[in-house]
Formats: C-alpha cells, structure tokens, sequence
C-alpha cells in the first residue's frame, strides 16, 4: 500500500510509465538539459597538480603532494585560453561574443584562440548534449579532450537558446555550480524518471545520479544564500523529469546575484590602497572589518556583518606589539584577511585570518629595524600572493612578498639611501602581473616606481615639484587596469592629484577644491566605486570630514562636509565601497574614538556613529 505523501513509493509504482515516456523522449532528442562533469580520481590528482603549477613562480616543477587542497575558482586575474576543436565559423563567432559578456563582471580574460595548450577547449558532439567542466577541474583533463560541449547549437539556432546555454556553460567554466543543488533549493523531482533518462543518456548508476543531479550540497559547499530561481546557473529542468507540472527554463540572462556573486569572486579592482590609522576591508559585499592600533600597541578590530550589529572589539595582538601609525589590511579572498603593521622595534608584523580559524598569532615578515612607523601598504594582485612596502629607517622603500606555498621573501629596498620620506606609501596593482608604487621624497616630490612581471623595478620618478607634498596623505587607486589616481595633500593644505592613462603621460598636478581647504598634516583617501567613478574623503581644516566625488564626462563636484565639527583626526581616514552603490567611511576622532559614516544610493548619507568609544585609537 503506498501513501500519497510519500514521493519515493508514489515514484516506484509509476515507475514504469515513466521509464516508457522518458524512454521515447530521450530517443526523440526532446529533454535539453546541462549534463553535470566531475573529475575521476586521476583527473583530479592531475588538477590539482596543474593548478599548484599555475600559482608557483616561474613555472617551478610542483610535486603532487605539495600541491594543497583543490579548489574549483581560478585566481582573479586568471587569462583562460579558449579554443574551438572543430564547429562552424558562424557558430563559433556567436558563441565567443556571448561568453565574453562574463568578462564586464569578472577579473578573468577569456583568449578565444587557437592555443594548443588552451585551458577551456570546445567541441560540438551532437550526440553528447551540452555540459562543461567546473572551473579549475578542467585543468584535470587531457590536452586532447574537450572540457566544454555544445550538442544542439547550429547556424540556424535562435540567440535566445544560444545566450542561455552559452552563459551557463561558461559560468561553469567559471567555477560556478548549478543552481539546482543549492541547499535551498526546491524542485520535485520525479526520481524514477531522472534514474531512466540519465541511465539512458550518461550510462550513469542511481548512486551517480543521486550524486549529480538530486543531492543538495552541503551549505559549506555553496556560497548562495538563498535559491536563486533567476540565475543563469539554474539548471534546465524539463517537466519530464518532475512530479506533477514543474519545469524551468533555460534562463537566458545573468542575474543580479550572478554579477554581484562572481564579481566579489574574482574582484577586479585592489580592495585597498595606501595606508592610514584605520584599516577597513569589505572582504565580501556584506561584510566589514575594521583595524586599528590602540594606544597601549594592541591591534584591535571589530567586523560588521549585514543584518547585525558592529561585534565588540578585540584584541588581535597584545599591548606592545605595535607602533602608533599605520596600519594596512587586504582580503585576498572572500574568506581571508591579512593585516599589517609596523612593530616598536621597527619589524613589519602581520596576521591572518581564514574563515572557519581563529586569528594566526603575529609574526614578523621583516626584523627588526626594518620600517619607520608611520607608513605601511600592502596589495594583492593575485589571490595567493601578496606584496608589502614600507619606509625603511634608511630612507628608501622597503619591501617583500609571499606567493602561496612559500615563505615570505627576504625584505629588500628599492631606490637611495635617505630619499623617501617617512610617512606615507601606497601601493595599486592595476593588473594581476603589475605594482604601482607611490611616496614622498625627502624633498616633498610624488615619486613612484612600478613592476611588471619579468622585469626588474623601473627607476623611481617623481611626479610633482619639490614642497608641494605633505608626507603622510597618499592614496592612489587603479579604476581600470589602464588608469592610475594619486591623491595628496600640500604642504598649504590644499587637495590635489595627478593621473595616468595607459600609454600617456602623467598628467600635470592639480587642486581639487577651493586651496587651503585641508587640516595639513593630514589625510586623502580615494575610493573607485565604479570603474568611472571616484569618491575622495579628507580631513578639513577645521577637523571636519570633506568629500568630493567625480563622475566620468563631469568636473569635481564642489567639495561638500559629511561630518561637520571637530570630528576627525588628522591621519585617520579610510573608506571602502563594499557595493557600487555603498560607501563605508572611518575616521578617527580627537579623543581616540573609532566612527563611521555611510552612504548608499538613494537615501545618501548616514549620521556618524561610533564603533569604538574615546580612548581605542592611537592617535
Ligand atoms: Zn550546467
């Protein structure tokens, strides 16, 4: 006797009925579904292999066994070669031009070419549907063999099924996973009816089935907070293969949360740059933390997560353990933080958090008489690896390195003895393979330097007159791969700034706003929301918070006060726009206090509000 409400038995009796009708739909080519690929035990020894190798410096051999944990996203910045093995010109063409429309939300360049060692390679086996494999698994297969298939796209096939089987397989390619097994997710399936179409189709067993098509995964596996019925990632479920009349389409478009999702993913803009009293790092589009040194030498911070309140704050290494001044934070990934700072003894110290750990203990990534307080940046131009500079008690730029899998390199100094002054340093990386370097020289010029991989450091040059930098208000910021910002204050306190653009000169420096306008010692901070958009924030004359903003194809706005008053100290300010319509701002207050202000799109800018009470910053 079998009960209504229960769908396994309900499925067993009428098993043979949908055995039949599966049957024949599958002979009459009318389920179009993705086809899920996972790697074997080989192929996935082999990934990870290749991946270790696509991390290590210089092509170094990696063994296997050093080759960590696998995980299916690609470094941001990641070139992904991409070639076609056989099809239609036309087809091709129409393929290539949707798969790039990924590349506006995601710091991965897709190379249509004809690379023989291509990462993602595509075929067109009709008799094999469409299916590709998860990001970097597809390192894991063959030279040889197609990672990605289309089985049914033709000169003669509409745009919309083209749009939505080729965004959804290059999200594959991607890293992402389908939709479909979010741990939210709710279809009906009609299980009996799966076991049949895929046992027909894939060869597969009902344990491959359960495992491809009807586990959820595990809510550690997914980074979806909820069921996105609208992503692109949605599995084609075809009401054959359901209980009762439950279908979903293809859908043709990326949704709100695909963008957002894959762009925090592989972010294309640095997520910080310079370096301040404050540190804040918006290590995922709803998360905050916040760092700063306290005046007993204890780092302290304290995270916001949306929907709560601001945590109280701790202790992330004792009293003692640092000097006042800078302090600099990066979130290589969405799951990990890195801060630094400058010791008593002048080491460069850092820590480091990773999702699910308790905070490292503090280290040294260089000794002892090492930096000058006061001035510490760091970047990170590629998930698994990190560049740091510093102002050393010579008088020349200080810096190191670390790459995933090793240690931290040996501290070296670029430049002469004596010419950089203590105070400020910021540092971009406007690509994955480049660092831009900015400073102060003894003289009060803007200098910089810069890399690109393979080369050594360029000479250092400067960038405005002698006595026209206040040392200590750097900060800089890469809007496009192809564009530089720097923006400082005069010795007069006036705001101004200098740009590049790829293949130009420097522009001549400028004043933004009326001159005299900035408390002088004091700080900028820029921020590029968007790639044509920057918001400035500095400390007025009268210890107020000041903002500018430019848009592209506009003129500076007039500066205007966010947070009037004696408010904000001199050297304390840091912002981050966490979405590109959200602005978080931190300053220091003259008692020590640690306060934010925020601006979102539509309702504009928040009152300012305290995170930490008089008394928690050194100022
Ligand atoms: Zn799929």
């Amino acid at each position: 006797m079998t009960t209504v409400s229960d769908p396994e038995n309900e499925a067993a009796t009428e098993n043979q009925a949908a055995t039949t009708s599966v049957r024949r739909a599958v002979e009459a080519d009318t389920i179009r579904m993705c086809i899920p690929k996972s790697l074997d035990p080989l192929g996935e020894a082999a990934a990870r292999a290749a991946y270790a190798a696509l991390a290590a410096p210089d092509g170094a051999p990696v063994p296997l066994e050093a080759a960590g944990p696998k995980s299916s996203w690609w470094p941001a910045g990641q070139r992904l070669r991409v070639r076609f093995l056989g099809g239609d010109a036309g087809v091709q063409a129409r393929i290539r031009a949707i798969a790039e429309e990924w590349m506006r939300y995601v710091n991965i360049v897709l190379d249509f070419g004809n690379d023989p060692h291509a990462e993602i390679r595509i075929a067109f086996d009709t008799n094999d549907g469409s299916w590709s494999y998860v990001g970097t698994d597809n390192l894991g297969i063959g030279q040889g063999s197609a990672t990605m298939n289309y089985g049914w796209l033709t000169p003669t096939t509409a745009e919309w099924e083209y749009r939505r089987v080729v965004l959804h397989e290059f999200g594959h390619a991607l890293g992402l996973s389908h939709e479909h097994q979010s741990p939210v997710a709710g279809i009906p399936w009609d299980k009996a009816a799966c076991y049949t179409y895929y046992g027909n189709t894939q060869g597969w067993s009902h344990a491959e089935v359960d495992q491809q098509v009807l586990n959820k995964m595990n809510a550690a596996q997914t980074n979806y907070t909820a069921w996105d019925r609208d992503s692109i990632m949605e599995y084609a479920v075809d009401d054959q293969l359901t209980i009762g009349t439950f279908s979903v389409d293809w859908n043709q478009e990326l949704s709100g949360v695909d963008r957002q999702f894959v762009s925090d993913r592989y972010p294309r803009r640095p997520r910080n740059t310079g370096s301040a009293h404050t540190a804040v790092v918006a290590r995922e589009s709803q998360h905050l933390d916040v760092f700063w040194i306290a005046p007993d030498g204890s780092v302290r911070s304290a995270w916001w997560h949306e929907g709560g309140q601001w945590s109280a704050p701790f202790v992330l290494s004792p009293a003692g353990s640092a000097a006042p001044g800078a302090i600099t934070a990066v979130a290589r990934e969405s799951d990990h933080l890195d801060v630094f700072w400058v010791g008593p003894d002048g080491s460069v110290r850092s820590a480091w958090w990773h999702e699910g750990k308790p905070w490292s203990a503090p280290f040294a990534i260089a000794p002892a008489g090492s930096a000058d307080p006061g001035a510490v940046a760091a970047v990170a131009r590629e998930t698994g690896h990190l560049d740091v500079f510093w102002v050393t008690q010579h008088g020349q730029l200080g810096s190191t390195w670390w790459h995933e899998g090793g240690a931290w390199a040996a501290p070296f100094s670029l430049g002469a003895e004596f010419s950089v002054k203590p105070g400020a340093v910021a540092a971009v990386a406007r690509l994955n393979n480049h660092l831009d370097v900015f400073w102060v020289t003894q003289r009060g010029e803007l200098a910089s330097t810069w890399w690109h991989e393979g080369g050594a450091w360029a000479a250092p040059f400067t960038l405005s007159a002698a006595r026209s930098v206040e040392p200590g208000s750097l900060s800089a910021v890469a809007r496009l791969s192809s564009h530089l910002d720097v923006f400082w204050i005069s010795p007069d306190g006036d705001v101004r700034s200098v740009w590049w653009h790829e293949a130009g000169q420097w522009s001549a420096p400028f004043s933004i706003g009326p001159t005299r306008s900035a408390r002088c010692p004091g700080h900028v901070w820029v921020s590029a929301r968007m790639t044509n958009h920057l918001d400035l924030f500095w400390v007025g004359r009268d210890g107020s918070v000041q903002s500018a903003w430019w848009h592209d194809g506009q003129p500076w706005s007039q500066p205007f006060t966010l947070v009037g008053g004696n408010v904000a100290e001199q050297r304390s300010l840091s912002a981050v726009p966490r979405l590109s319509n959200h602005l978080d701002v931190f300053y220091a207050g003259p008692d020590g206090s640690c306060d934010s202000v925020w601006w979102h799109e539509g309702p504009g800018w928040s009152a300012a509000f305290g995170i930490a009470g008089g008394g928690s910053v050194a100022l």
